[in-house]
């Protein structure tokens, strides 16, 4: 095995799976390896809170490229092996197992470890998060014997479990800290209509909830207690509560950031040779305002990645993507577009009622985002409205009748 690469990726999931596959397609014809601390080849997180979860879907269904494609394309897989150092200057690594290995470029793309409860029991078996295969695999190992579940964190991940668990038959709670679920990433109308949605499910939504504690018995978690004294009895504990970056050998080696790696247009750190995609990389994004954000989607990591490869084989552009992103929760099916940060009106497009509408969001009259609740249509016409920063009449928005693409048209 050779210990310098001409590219080496750091992190074997969607952005440092599509980097290596960009690469080829711009007929980089260096070597490449990828080093992950994951044993698998790289694969889809998203079903592991969705079908992979529910056992709809097999593990091979969910690699992104099948095993020979990276033999195929000269991409060495150094699997199950963890950065933990980075000297820039001398352009190498160290991996945990003491091996240095050079680089001409890095490019850094490890996502993030998710944010753990420090409550007391926060570590006893039965308590989950879903990040990796192996989270997934031990939530569904444990199934069996689960009866009552506790969710803590209303974000989309916690609420895709949630569905899974409900349609498995568990008792589901899902605690939330704050007044509404999805409120860091959705408004009002689609918090109230998920919220609806699960409790008609038979989940029980618990909003402005606070933890106390996990309960342990024999070393299991056996339930939740509440501040208010109340255990929710629970043989498995989902915490789905956000992620931290993982970028502590890049800040370390000196690279800016912080909540993140920072980087600029072309996905560069400020450290030499190495550029941050996916996850992980705090970037200025012209869809929140130019504001330094840090994106959680496949898209961004996929288009960060090309980014970063047209960047090395000399065809620079700008990263500059609409950012869109799902959540199959149920037989719903939400697709947003844009991002919805710091709008100023909320329009509704359609009847929540018949379970397929959109939420169209407004800042000074331009179109921010669209989050589309079976409704496929307005998602793919509203995307031009995003990308242009449409100012359209909101009463011809509010039509369901009048087609995303006409309602810029007089009336
Ligand atoms: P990752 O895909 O997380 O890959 C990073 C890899 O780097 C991991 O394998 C990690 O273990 C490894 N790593 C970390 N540190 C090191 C190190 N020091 N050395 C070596 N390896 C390291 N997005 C959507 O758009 N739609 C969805 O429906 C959706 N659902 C999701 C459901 C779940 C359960 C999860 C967890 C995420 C979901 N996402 C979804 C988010 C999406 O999966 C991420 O945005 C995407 O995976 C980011 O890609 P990435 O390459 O930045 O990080």
């Amino acid at each position: 095995m050779s210990d310098r690469y001409d590219v080496l990726i750091v992190g074997a999931g969607h952005g440092g799976a599509q980097a290596a596959i960009a690469l080829r397609q711009n007929k980089f014809t260096g070597s490449i390896a990828i080093v992950g601390d994951e044993p698998e080849l790289p694969y889809e997180r998203p079903p592991l809170s969705k079908d992979y979860l529910a056992g709809d879907k097999t593990f091979e269904r969910i690699l992104i490229r099948p095993p020979a494609f990276w033999g195929e394309r000269d991409v060495a897989m150094l699997t199950s092996r963890r950065v933990v150092a980075v000297e820039p200057q001398a352009h190498r690594v160290t991996t945990d197992d003491g091996t240095t290995i050079g680089y001409t470029y890095l490019i850094w793309a490890t996502g993030g470890a998710p944010r753990r409860l420090t409550c007391a029991g926060h570590d006893l078996v039965g308590v989950h998060t879903v990040r990796t295969r192996a989270d997934a695999d031990r939530m569904r190992a444990e199934m069996a014997g689960v009866t009552h579940a506790v969710v803590i964190g209303g974000g989309y991940i916690g609420l895709e479990a949630a569905a899974v668990l409900a349609k498995f038959g568990k008792k589901v709670t899902v605690l939330e800290a704050l007044d509404r679920v999805l409120a860091r990433v959705a408004g009002e109308p689609l918090s109230r209509f998920y919220e609806a949605e699960h409790r008609a499910h038979g989940v029980d939504v618990r909003l402005n909830a606070r933890v106390d504690c996990i309960v342990e018995q024999d070393g299991r978690a056996v339930g939740v207690r509440l501040a208010d004294g109340e255990v929710l009895p629970a043989q498995m504990v989902i915490v789905g509560i956000g992620i931290i970056p993982a970028v502590q050998p890049l800040i370390a080696a000196g690279a800016e950031g912080g909540n993140g790696v920072a980087v600029d247009a072309q996905c560069r750190t400020s450290l030499p040779d190495i550029f941050a995609i996916g996850d992980c990389a705090l970037h200025a994004n012209r869809f929140a305002a130019g504001a330094q954000i840090r994106l959680e989607s496949v898209q961004n990591a996929n288009d960060q990645a090309t980014t970063v490869a047209r960047a090395i084989t000399g065809n620079p552009v700008d990263y500059d993507a609409v950012p869109w992103f799902w959540s199959n929760q149920y037989d719903l099916r939400l697709q947003t577009v844009g991002l919805s940060i710091g709008f100023d009106e909320a329009i509704v497009r359609g009847d929540p009622a018949t379970r397929s509408f959109s939420v169209v969001y407004l800042k000074d009259g331009r179109v921010l985002a669209l989050d589309c609740v079976n409704a496929t249509k307005d998602y793919v016409q509203g995307r031009a409205l995003v990308l242009e920063g449409a100012r359209p009449d909101p009463a011809r928005l509010a039509d369901p009748a009048i087609p995303l693409k006409q309602v810029l048209e007089p009336a």
